[in-house]
């Protein structure tokens, strides 16, 4: 590519230019996104009818002479809602952070080199270079193509992708224009930008696609519903406390007041936005960890996840090619050296070999033919060589370099007429190239790939017919260098003498092996993915030896489970292939559309699937897949759209991470749920049984609301921050039908809620009775009995698995910070003069502290006691 660049005018902007540019006519983005305005997150706090209820009863009660009354409970409303705000607008803004994470980026020649910048910094007049796969980042005029195509359903609805060619001088035709959000679908291109942002058609349109979207996730539905019915419930149960309370003849209005203030407090609505915290936390938690999920759905179904399908190449390997064995027709040579730099020699028999000085051999065509039918290239920057491209071509020129052979002499001594570019279908690649003297097609590729286009054979530079004999020993050596995990490209050429450019009648020249070593962390990845009732799968594009040697190398296939190709794939039936697919374990020779079955026949046999994908076509199966995953270096931007997620370092040990941080959501999501429906049911039925045994009120409008603040705020938070547990990655995936409540939750929380209800009322009763109906003392001591009942369960419910006393009380610090908080503002408003007016308290004195540390302790500590001897 680099080549034809440097024949036209392609030195692209400077960077000064274009940063002159960029601050005249702004970012190249379409402003639909809406700034999140924080008014509107604070006023949306109190768009609640219960709540506007409460406020104009309190406003009333002000007026009749209530005064502090009023005041306080205005303000405890106000700091709700400012608790509300703070959630809500940290979740706003993670998500906002994230979005600028996923945000597109563009290939553009500036100061005359390649460079990758983020798309909205592209200006009119910039260079950009675009292949298959690409997000064409700006409208732009085409000056180099090559098998250009180009999908514009996005502008067009029209979903067969439109060739498009190189400007010809005529003007306003559509076929040399690329538009902005469109995708290149086939081939490369060279494009100078002539509109950006709001400009671009896409600009009118002013309908660019998200990268984040925000719908809400099954679990939030299904907790938007369940909010509603426990709305429902409290409203009813907060009528029956009002009208048996006037029924006994208390005041009306203050009764109704105590309803509606019951009501506030009772109905969780914290928990929407603390479950879309936890989840919105858990994404940035994921992010660290080089996991950007796109759809925040996926972070529910990670957890449930039980087949893992990743691609080999880059994800479970590292992409890291060295050329290790060349093997000619009767020759053969180990390469020695390492990695990208160009030290290494060429040994044949044990002995050292000259390649350079040897130009007629084989050998020197086949480094040849890795030179040049290859789009990789390296620049000398900042005193060392940074490579571009894809790294079995990297390798290729690595190779030659080693020989003696420079990239930049081939390069400029050979024109580039055509390429037939690489795909995963053919699983080859050629090009057209001319010196001086001959025109050649120089090709590479899988093994079975280019033999099916070779009729001849070059022995020692001496072309012959490649008979069947011949071609048996060439695949038995590849069968041989692939059992050994190499990676195997077959090399051949001919001289071309007319103007039809068909991969046939090539001329075989060799093999080249290169070894690309597993990530050294896949293999306890998989290893914990076992353990954690997930199937590890590899899908590739490479031999099948070669996988099934790597695959076993990191334990993904076991004694039991068998190797599928693309080929017997396709002799099997749909049926047939979900009748046996958990026990494959590695799909090898697979072309992209395989991807899709394969992925399609786990569904079917009941499986939640996380599908990896990097190239364009990868992305029908990647959208497939309950959580399709696009690479974050090698995707392409198609893939990327597709995905739910996006693995920033490309690498299998990721995914598993963001399993794991999946189920760790899910089990805090539980536990505040657990914590907060406990504890609302212990504060509704405190007030309930108290009117239904004719008592009088345990707790004033201010206490409840009180009771509200003190506990539903902090600690609820605090759990969402609770760490993995022990066995996260030790139990069975989630069954996606699986409910909320699954495990006895309802019970539990049930169980609690009477418990806490039932004691709080005992401790109202015994003082009213010990202490000559002594209201305020009652009072004083029920509502401390609530919040410290509230506050031993919630350490409880830390774990639904182990007793806490297991667990340790300081392992979670947020949570004793926020009891702490909640308890000082327990203590502060009953013995503080000036509070205990507003509040209506008491001093308690030691009896009474016995009390209420007997009623609201004894149950969390037994629980507790329990559970620990039970080795829980
Ligand atoms: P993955 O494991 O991620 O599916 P892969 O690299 O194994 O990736 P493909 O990229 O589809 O799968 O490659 C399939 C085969 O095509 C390889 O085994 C190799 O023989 C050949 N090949 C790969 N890259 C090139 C290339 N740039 N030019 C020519 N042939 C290639």
């Amino acid at each position: 590519m680099q080549m034809e660049y440097q024949k036209l005018d392609t030195t692209g902007l400077t960077s000064q230019e274009a940063k002159k540019r960029l601050n005249k006519f702004g970012r190249n983005e379409i402003n639909t996104t809406k700034k999140i305005s924080k008014i509107k997150i604070l006023l949306s706090q109190f768009n609640d009818f219960i709540v506007w209820v409460l406020i104009a009863a309190t406003i009333i009660s002000g007026i009749m002479g209530e005064k502090a009354d009023a005041i306080t409970i205005i303000a405890i409303i106000i700091l709700d809602a400012i608790l509300g705000f703070i959630q809500e607008y940290r979740t706003e803004k993670s998500l906002e952070a994230l979005k600028k994470l996923s945000a597109p980026t563009a290939k553009v020649i500036r100061d005359g080199k390649q460079i990758i910048i983020d798309a909205g910094e592209i200006v009119i007049g910039d260079l950009i270079e675009l292949e298959s796969g690409d997000r064409v980042p700006a409208d732009a005029l085409i000056i180099f193509s090559e098998s250009l195509k180009c999908d514009e359903s996005i502008l067009t609805g029209e979903s067969v992708s439109v060739e498009k060619k190189a400007f010809s001088g005529k003007m306003n035709d559509k076929s040399n224009y690329i538009y902005m959000g469109c995708t290149i679908t086939n081939g490369r291109a060279l494009a100078k930008v002539v509109a950006t942002g709001m400009n671009t058609e896409m600009g009118k349109i002013a309908n660019m696609l998200q990268s984040i979207e925000e719908f809400r996730t099954p679990l939030q539905e299904r907790l938007d519903k369940l909010g509603q019915y426990l709305v429902y419930i409290c409203l009813i149960v907060c009528g029956v406390v009002t009208v048996t309370g006037v029924l006994r003849g208390e005041n009306i209005y203050d009764m109704f007041l105590i309803g509606v203030s019951l009501a506030v407090a009772a109905i969780p609505e914290g928990l929407p936005a603390i479950v879309t915290v936890s989840l919105a936390l858990g994404v940035q938690r994921m992010v660290k960890k080089n996991a950007l999920v796109k759809k925040l759905p996926a972070v529910e179904t990670l957890g449930c996840t039980n087949v893992i399908c990743s691609d080999k190449t880059g994800t479970l390997t590292q992409n890291k090619m060295t050329v290790k064995k060349i093997v000619l027709a009767n020759k053969e040579y180990d390469v020695t050296g390492t990695g990208y730099e160009f030290k290494g020699d060429f040994i044949e028999n044990g002995v050292k070999r000259d390649i350079l000085n040897n130009k007629n051999s084989t050998l020197h065509r086949l480094l040849e033919i890795g030179l040049l039918c290859n789009n990789s290239y390296y620049n000398y920057e900042k005193n060392r060589y940074v490579f571009y491209g894809d790294p079995t071509e990297i390798s290729l020129i690595v190779l030659a370099e080693k020989a003696g052979l420079s990239l930049n002499k081939y390069r400029s001594y050979f024109k580039r007429i055509r390429e037939i570019p690489f795909d995963s279908d053919r699983k080859m690649m050629s090009v057209i190239v001319t010196n001086s003297n001959s025109k050649y097609m120089y090709t590479k590729g899988a093994v079975e790939s280019v033999l099916k286009s070779c009729r001849y054979i070059d022995i020692d530079g001496k072309v012959m017919p490649l008979d069947t004999d011949l071609k048996r020993k060439i695949i038995q050596m590849n069968d041989k260098l692939a059992s050994t995990a190499l990676r195997v490209i077959a090399f051949a050429y001919k001289i071309i003498d007319s103007n039809s450019y068909t991969e046939d009648n090539l001329i075989y020249v060799g093999l080249v092996g290169m070894i690309d070593p597993p990530r050294r962390e896949v293999l306890n990845s998989v290893l914990e993915c076992r353990a954690a009732g997930i199937k590890p799968v590899m899908i590739t594009g490479d031999h099948k030896l070669t996988a099934q040697a790597i695959a076993k190398e990191i334990k993904i296939i076991n004694s039991d489970e068998m190797v599928i190709t693309g080929d017997e794939l396709d002799k099997l039936s749909d049926e047939k292939l979900v009748s046996f697919i958990d026990k494959v374990s590695v799909f090898a020779r697979v072309r992209p559309e395989h991807k899709y079955r394969i992925v399609k026949a786990y569904k079917k046999k009941g499986y939640v699937v996380a599908m990896t994908g990097d190239g364009v076509n990868d992305a029908p199966a990647v959208k497939e897949a309950d959580i399709g995953i696009a690479m974050g270096i090698q995707g392409t931007d198609v893939t990327k759209e597709a995905a739910a997620m996006i693995l920033m370092d490309d690498n299998f040990a990721t995914i598993v991470e963001a399993i794991r941080e999946g189920r760790v959501i899910y089990d805090n999501i539980r536990k505040f749920i657990r914590y907060l429906l406990s504890c609302n049911i212990g504060e509704v039925l405190t007030m309930f049984l108290s009117s239904l045994l004719k008592l009088p009120v345990p707790l004033i409008p201010i206490q409840i609301l009180f009771v509200n603040l003190a506990t539903d705020g902090l600690p609820a938070m605090a759990l969402s921050l609770e760490g993995a547990e022990d066995d996260i990655m030790t139990r069975r995936p989630r069954d996606r039908k699986e409910s909320i409540f699954s495990d006895g939750l309802w019970f539990k929380i049930l169980n609690r809620g009477m418990l806490i209800g039932i004691c709080t009322v005992l401790s109202f009763v015994y003082t009213l009775v010990k202490f000559n109906s002594d209201i305020t003392l009652a009072r004083t001591v029920a509502l401390s009995t609530l919040i410290l009942s509230q506050l031993f369960h919630v350490f409880e419910c830390r774990s639904e698995r182990q007793s806490i006393l297991n667990l340790g009380i300081f392992t979670n610090m947020y949570l004793v910070i926020s009891v702490l908080i909640s308890f000082i503002m327990l203590i502060s408003i009953i013995y503080i003069p000036y509070l205990q007016g507003i509040f209506s308290t008491k001093p308690l004195n030691t009896s009474n502290w016995i009390l209420v540390l007997l009623c609201s302790g004894l149950i969390s500590l037994i629980s507790s006691l329990i559970n620990y001897k039970r080795g829980r």
